[in-house]
């Protein structure tokens, strides 16, 4: 049976108790509530690492040096975000316990700490990334405002073959539907103009000779989509439940 972690250990804490005069309050009775995986889901692993960045998932021994590493985990406290965690339910197929994360996973800042410590290797920001899009292309997570990003920016860089940043800022806005007050803007703005970067619009730079190469990109990520779709099967509702 798969150890997992805090989850299953019920603590029964006792506030201010005496015995005879002697304080022995703290937690009593630390438990693992049994419990049963009944019905872990192996297409999980096998969609991960057929996945273009969730290949390198198999090599991981769950020493947990990325999650030592993220800053995520680390620096700004969020101790559920944690890699090793995610890489072992992707691993053992609990969909169950996996879908307690769907509003964490998408989180990961790709600043590749983890990966530069991984000791095996594992593209372990990446993976992560490949574990959040199998919650969303099978239903058990909403796209996310990281979605959202990668979308725009896919769209900005296809578009001219290279970022007009006030155009994927606008295109970012719009999917999220907010606007940025305006005397922000011009502070951005005019840090864009200093760093010469202001270029947008019919000024914008573009890479030459990128339209053949943006039916090519194109065509083949509507090809990664169609089989990313056609080969997650959906989160089944009790997928790695237990009893
Ligand atoms: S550092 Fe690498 S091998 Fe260790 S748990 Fe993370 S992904 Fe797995
Ligand atoms: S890339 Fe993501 S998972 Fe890796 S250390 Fe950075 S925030 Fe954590």
């Amino acid at each position: 049976m798969p150890i997992v972690e805090k989850s299953l250990v019920e603590v029964d804490r006792n506030d201010s108790v005496k015995l005879d005069g002697i304080d022995v309050s703290g937690d009593w009775s630390a438990f693992l509530r049994s419990r049963v995986v009944a019905d872990l889901d192996p297409c999980i692993l096998d969609w991960v690492k057929d996945q273009p960045l969730g290949s390198t998932i198999t090599r991981c021994w769950q020493c947990g040096t990325c999650t030592a590493s993220c800053c995520l985990h680390t620096d700004y406290g969020m101790a559920e975000f944690n890699p090793r965690y995610f890489l072992y339910l992707a691993k053992i197929g609990y969909a169950t316990e996996l879908r307690r994360y769907t509003n964490t996973i998408w989180r990961c800042l790709s600043c590749n700490k983890c990966v530069e410590r991984c000791p095996k290797g594992v593209k372990v920001e990446e993976v992560v990334h490949a574990i959040g899009r199998y919650l969303r292309v099978t239903g058990a997570a909403p796209e996310s405002p990281a979605d959202r990003f990668d979308r725009a920016f896919t769209e900005n860089l296809l578009d001219r073959g290279i970022l007009d940043e006030v155009a994927l800022f606008r295109t970012y806005e719009r999917l999220e539907g907010r606007r940025t007050p305006l005397r922000e803007m011009l502070r951005m703005g005019v840090r864009l103009f200093w760093s010469g970067r202001l270029r947008t619009g019919p000024f914008a730079n573009r890479t030459r000779g990128w339209n053949r190469m943006r039916e090519v990109l194109r065509a083949r990520l509507a090809e990664d989509e169609r089989r990313a779709l056609s080969t997650a099967s959906p989160v089944r509702a009790g997928a790695g439940g237990t009893r």
